[in-house]
């Protein structure tokens, strides 16, 4: 008998959890509890970090699980090395369910950058009009550039508000439209985006909009993820299950 723990917090493992629902598989779905208010899901939900590689070791004993499905945002480094750790020490099968990076496209004006720090780096000059696409756990690290106007859009209200003197907050979880966001970008007379490279097809209306608009990209690299099998369609982890024998655990 299958039983998968999916780590979620992304439309992809939403979009696989409706599957597994669908096929009568036993799963249960992982988030970490950043978000409120979790759309509703077909499978049993937990909430919460396992504490470490040792929580989700005994947490996978504990439940039995047979398949790890990583299939957090690939911005999610921590949890990722901390899954591919506990599925090997476990003797777990595992694999992870993420999306090709963005690539530029012609029209596109990107510049990369290694991570948030060179990103607040790279913002280093005179005042700019700034869509920062990053979600609410990195913007107040922008707060040491605090000469430019920042347009932010988070999926909540934030609890506090964020630490950048000049900014207009957007509350939006999406789904978000090239013309919506082309509009977005116009009315507040944006002239620089910053985003990171989530890939995948939620979050890529701004870009696009930016393309449209002639506009500059700061484009935020993704984090090292640990050696691991990745697949890149809900589809293709069904198979993966179908066809990857839960091995003996209690190493
Ligand atoms: P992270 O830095 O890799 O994770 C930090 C800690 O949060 C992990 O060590 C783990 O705690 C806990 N955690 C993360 N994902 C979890 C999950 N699905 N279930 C249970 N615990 C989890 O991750 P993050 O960047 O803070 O992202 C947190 C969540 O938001 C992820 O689930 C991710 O899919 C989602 N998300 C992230 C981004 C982003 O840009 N980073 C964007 C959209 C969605 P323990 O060590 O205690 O187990």
């Amino acid at each position: 008998m299958h039983h998968i723990l999916l780590l979620g917090g992304t439309t992809e493992a939403s979009a696989l959890a409706r599957l597994l629902g669908a096929q009568g598989i036993s799963a249960t779905l992982s988030y970490a509890g950043r978000t409120e208010n979790p759309r509703p899901q077909p499978v049993p939900c937990r909430i919460g970090g396992f504490g470490g590689v040792e929580g989700l070791v005994a947490y996978l004993r504990e439940h039995r699980v047979t398949h790890l499905v990583d299939a957090t945002h690939p911005f999610a480094a921590r949890m990722s090395a901390h899954a591919a750790a506990a599925a090997r020490i476990a003797g777990v099968p595992f694999v992870a369910l993420t999306r090709p990076a963005w690539r530029m496209e012609q029209g596109d004006n990107w510049t990369g950058v290694a991570g948030i720090e060179e990103a607040v780096a790279a913002l280093a000059g005179p005042p700019r009009r700034v869509l920062l696409a990053l979600g609410r756990m990195h913007v107040d690290a922008f707060a040491a550039q605090p000469q430019h106007h920042y347009l932010l859009r988070f999926v909540d209200a934030p609890d506090a508000p964020p630490l950048l003197p000049d900014h207009h907050l957007v509350v939006d979880r999406g789904p978000f439209s090239v013309a919506g966001d082309r509009a977005l970008l116009c009315d507040h007379a944006i002239d620089l985006v910053v985003s990171k490279n989530a890939g995948g097809t939620g979050a890529q209306a701004k870009l696009i909009a930016a393309r449209e608009l002639g506009l500059p990209v700061l484009m935020i690299e993704r984090p090292a993820m640990p050696d691991r099998r990745e697949l890149f369609r809900p589809e293709e982890v069904l198979d993966w299950i179908a066809h990857t024998p839960a091995t003996e655990r209690g190493v």
